[in-house]
């Protein structure tokens, strides 16, 4: 293919055209899902439980745009303890949300984000298998293909990526506020464009929303940048417990720990980005003990290993290189059943 050589303030530069990548998402599915909405006078919007920039990014997004087609709107996640994460306060749009018990209880209408199972609609479970029509906007390999519709594309680097789509083809188009939500989704999955996720498409999709005029180094303070001070002594207890065993760096963060400083469950998000620098390490894993006492575990790897495929054996999920999955044992029986199920892979 010939490559594309422009010119711009004097000097030129080559662009290799990519064949675009088809999109596995079908014509006719995006239709059908402009149609649903087209037709609804409320729709029913949720995102994963504990819900990060992309979930929640993806469906703030959307709902502003539905909100002005004039659309009745409500958008929730089925968390027990209904609060947005203190990183994601800085996102528009939080007029619409309502905690579960407030969410239609058999909507005609729902769309779901980011929520690769059933299960992580969390309280809002049974409002999804009471709703007419169910459509899942989803990004994540393991999607268990839950729902009446699917708009699934694994090769998307973010959930984002779709909502942007939808937006587009529902006729609506980028302000500030919409791109502040949908770049939080594009930065928060691709970890601000360092993953092997980051294709052309993301830095054009990142490109287009930019020039809305929304402001990248805000956004990044508010997600990576600051945290409260007691993330530092919550963080050095783990740094303190940190193992490296066979290739496997890890360790964990109770809530006795978190109580001693107040810290929210929320805050632990980056723990993970710590440990999994390490060099001797191809998986990194954290542990993490939410309120109900249930271990919520994190997974990374290099390249080399699917913890998605371990983390959904596991009952959860995720990406080839990030994953996750929820455990009742204790600390020392969630690593073992971790490590057995990572073996039957080699
Ligand atoms: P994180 O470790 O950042 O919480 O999650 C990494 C990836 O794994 C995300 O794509 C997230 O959606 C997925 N993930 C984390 N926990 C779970 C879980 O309990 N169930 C499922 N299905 N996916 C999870
Ligand atoms: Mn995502």
């Amino acid at each position: 293919m010939k490559p594309d050589v422009r010119k711009r303030a004097g000097r030129s530069f080559h662009v290799e055209r990519r064949p675009a990548q088809a999109s596995p998402i079908p014509d006719s599915s995006w239709e059908r899902a402009v149609d649903l909405i087209r037709h609804a006078d409320e729709v029913a919007l949720a995102c994963h439980v504990t819900p990060d920039g992309d979930a929640l990014g993806s469906m703030l997004a959307v709902a502003f745009t539905l909100r002005r087609m004039g659309k009745r709107v409500v958008a929730s996640f089925g968390d027990r303890h209904f609060a947005v994460p203190r990183l994601l306060r800085f996102l528009p749009g939080q007029d619409m949300l309502v905690p579960p018990a407030e969410f239609p209880a058999a909507p005609d209408l729902m769309i779901v984000f980011d929520a690769s199972t059933f299960q992580r609609l969390g309280l809002l479970c049974p409002n999804a298998a009471s709703a007419r029509e169910v459509v899942v906007v989803d990004h994540h390999p393991s999607n268990e293909g839950f729902g009446t519709l699917g708009l699934i594309d694994a090769a998307a680097a973010a959930t984002a990526m779709l909502a942007e789509q939808l937006v587009y083809r529902l006729g609506g188009r980028l302000d500030r506020d919409i791109a502040t939500c949908l770049y939080a989704g594009l930065v928060t999955d691709t970890g601000s464009f360092r993953h092997s996720s980051t294709t052309p498409a993301v830095h054009q999709m990142a490109a287009r929303l930019v020039e809305t005029g929304l402001r990248t180094d805000e956004i990044a303070r508010e997600l990576w940048d600051r945290s409260p001070f007691g993330y530092l002594k919550v963080l050095a207890a783990a740094l303190e417990r940190v193992r490296l065993e066979d290739g496997i760096v890890w360790t964990y963060v109770t809530r006795v720990d978190r109580a001693a400083y107040g810290l929210p469950y929320a805050e632990l998000e980056g723990v993970i980005d710590v440990i999994r620098r390490t060099d001797e390490a191809e998986i990194a894993v954290v542990l993490k003990e939410d309120d109900a006492g249930d271990w919520q575990v994190s997974t990374r790897s290099k390249g080399g290993v699917d913890v998605g495929r371990v983390c959904a054996a596991l009952g959860g999920g995720g990406h080839h290189n990030a994953a996750g999955h929820t455990s009742h044992d204790n600390v020392a029986e969630t690593m073992e059943k971790f490590l057995r199920e990572l073996r039957k892979g080699s």
